[in-house]
């Protein structure tokens, strides 16, 4: 074996393998490029799916000779000059190793004009080596084209994706950089078909509306020098992996399990085990408080104290979260997620409708699980922050479980468990923190049979028990002797709730933090203090349900995350029935 230094289009091609590890990197790091340099238009021209060519074009300040010539060399950068300016990353790129590991591995093509200068510059690569230099007439910016990728490193080739799916991947890169950048107009063109025409907007909340269908929240905070801005579905349409809910950190998309984590506790009990919720969170944070030179695509930052962030995002979600109010709209269940998952509009093939784009109508295919979502007169998203169930007419009781109401052109179905859970939870957890949860003394104690974990795990946490009302001790064998609940609990239930509470601590579903350990005994003794199916409830009864309903925090689900209540419109009716033809 003999070492040796590589040489550097070696070097460059191994770096590629990591930057641009499919089509859709080159996208991201030339829009990333495009940003960098102040561009607010922005054109990406795709053919099958990038693999014959990626096109960028931008307004941005372009470049002189000289810095064109320098740009394509690995570690070239204007944006760095020393070890100390890593402290202070405010723009995207940085490494220096885009366009190099770009031109290694395909055919590139760069035009660029400065503002000041009356013609252009044009330099072509190949496999990484100038083939050529030339003065050109162009706009002010750039223009970037990358034909052949990979041409010249054949194992890579054989691992590309199918071009759907890469055009796929760009199409939400766009949408997703569009969402946090939303001060610039962007376009993808793909195969000739315009997908993306998304023009230049105030804000990214102003952006987000366009993507978001469904009830969702807005959120908008400023909490020690971290800036929270985003918008969040109600939990009844969480889904079951992290894929649609975006986290930014400074504009950069981050996949963090620790950011999750912290939404998702915002969402407190809403959520079940292995739900996500929907949405997106831009976190501003001084740029001295992140390192983002952590991962080659960027993707991973760190913190200097993470801990802050976390109890940040956990209070703002939690704080926006308690503000779902309004009724969920059932008709339009899926917050469908920036462009990802929606599928081409039927008979659109060929024609140039663009895809996504602002101030037309539903493309959907009638189906509302996927509707493509396009901005509507009134944002739908936003939860009716009027809305108050006292104002509702009662109509009847269905199944012995639904309360039916209608108010003006809508109806409403209300589940009358979930909503007392719901008051019951909030009023639980109010008397925990002020140390009042009234107690009923049980003449005779209840005795609880249990699995020897389980009685370990009630012994070991009694002192939690006892902030909740329960006085327990142990009554040989596996068994408890119960003394005195809760007051809202009525007797028959006591040992069906001991033996759920001491499930949380089994199951470990709460892994040890207090605070959801808290919450989730606070769901299950509202649970069993609830109405249940079953029981009719009286005109008055409902009307109390009601008032009570309208002073409660996050009056749209229950603890579980479940809807306390659902809406079909008149318009929904009479679709039903034929009579909208
Ligand atoms: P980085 O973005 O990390 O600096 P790149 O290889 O992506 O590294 O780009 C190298 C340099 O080329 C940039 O620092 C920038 O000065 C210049 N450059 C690249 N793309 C553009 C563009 N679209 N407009 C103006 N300058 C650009
Ligand atoms: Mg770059």
């Amino acid at each position: 074996m003999t070492v040796r230094i590589l040489a550097d289009h070696v070097i460059n091609c191994i770096a590629a393998g990591e930057v641009i590890d499919r089509p859709a990197a080159v996208v991201r790091e030339l829009l990333d490029n495009a940003i960098d340099a102040g561009a607010d238009d922005i054109c990406i021209t795709l053919e099958s799916g990038g693999h014959s060519l990626i096109k960028v074009s931008d307004n941005g300040c372009g470049m002189s000779r000289e810095d064109l010539l320098l740009a394509f060399e690995r570690h070239a950068t204007s944006k760095l000059k020393q070890v100390e300016d890593l402290d202070g990353i405010a723009t995207m790129g940085f490494r220096g190793e885009a366009l190099a590991a770009i031109a290694a591995v395909s055919k590139v093509t760069m035009r660029t004009r400065l503002a000041s200068e009356q013609v252009g510059q044009q330099l072509l690569l190949e496999a990484g080596k100038v083939i050529d230099v030339s003065a050109v007439a162009c706009n002010c910016g750039t223009e970037v084209e990358v034909r052949n990728i990979y041409y010249n490193t054949p194992a890579r080739r054989k691992f590309l994706r199918k071009p759907r799916s890469e055009e796929q991947r760009i199409k939400s890169w766009i949408s997703q950089t569009a969402l946090v950048r939303p001060g610039t107009r962007y376009r993808l063109i793909s195969d000739g078909r315009e997908l993306i025409n998304l023009p230049a907007r105030e804000s990214s909340l102003e952006r987000a509306r366009q993507y978001f269908r469904g009830t969702a929240i807005e959120i908008e905070d400023e909490l020690a020098e971290i800036e929270i801005i985003g918008l969040v579905a109600h939990p009844a349409l969480a889904q079951a992996d992290s894929s649609s809910l975006l986290i930014f950190v400074n504009q950069r998309l981050i996949n963090d399990r620790m950011l999750i984590r912290a939404v998702r506790e915002g969402f407190e009990h809403t959520l079940k085990d292995r739900e996500y919720p929907v949405g997106f969170i831009s976190l501003a944070v001084p740029p001295d408080q992140v390192d983002v030179n952590v991962h080659p695509q960027k993707s991973e930052v760190r913190f200097r104290d993470s801990q802050q962030l976390f109890n940040s995002i956990r209070r703002s979600v939690g704080s926006a979260v308690r503000q779902f109010k309004g009724p969920v709209d059932v008709s339009t269940r899926a917050v469908v997620d920036y462009a990802t998952q929606i599928p081409y509009p039927s008979g659109s093939t060929g024609n140039q409708q663009p895809f996504i784009q602002e101030g037309l109508g539903n493309y959907g295919s009638g189906d509302s699980q996927h509707s493509i979502l396009v901005n509507q007169d009134r944002p739908s998203c936003l939860s009716e922050s009027e809305f108050k169930f006292s104002d509702l007419n009662y109509i009847g009781q269905l199944f012995e479980c639904y309360l039916l109401c209608q108010l003006e052109e809508r109806f409403f179905l209300i589940d009358m468990h979930a909503a007392h859970e719901r008051i019951n939870y909030n009023r639980i957890n109010l008397l925990r923190h002020q140390r009042e949860i009234p107690t009923q003394k049980l003449l005779l104690p209840i005795v609880v049979e249990l699995s020897e974990e389980g009685l370990m795990n009630c012994l070991e946490h009694q002192e939690v028990f006892k902030q909740f009302g329960f006085d327990l001790e142990q009554f040989g064998g596996n068994s408890l002797a119960v003394r005195s609940v809760p007051d809202m609990i009525s007797a028959d239930s006591v040992q069906q709730l001991v033996r759920e509470i001491a499930a949380i601590w089994e199951e470990g579903t709460a892994h040890g933090r207090f605070e959801q350990e808290f919450e989730q005994i606070a769901a299950r003794i509202a649970c069993h203090s609830s109405v249940r199916s079953g029981k009719r409830l009286e005109q008055q009864e409902v009307r109390a349900l009601f008032a009570s309903l309208d002073l409660v925090d996050f009056s749209s689900a229950c603890p579980h995350g479940r809807p306390i209540l659902v809406k079909f419109s008149k318009a929904e009716v009479e679709k039903w029935f034929g009579r909208d033809r």
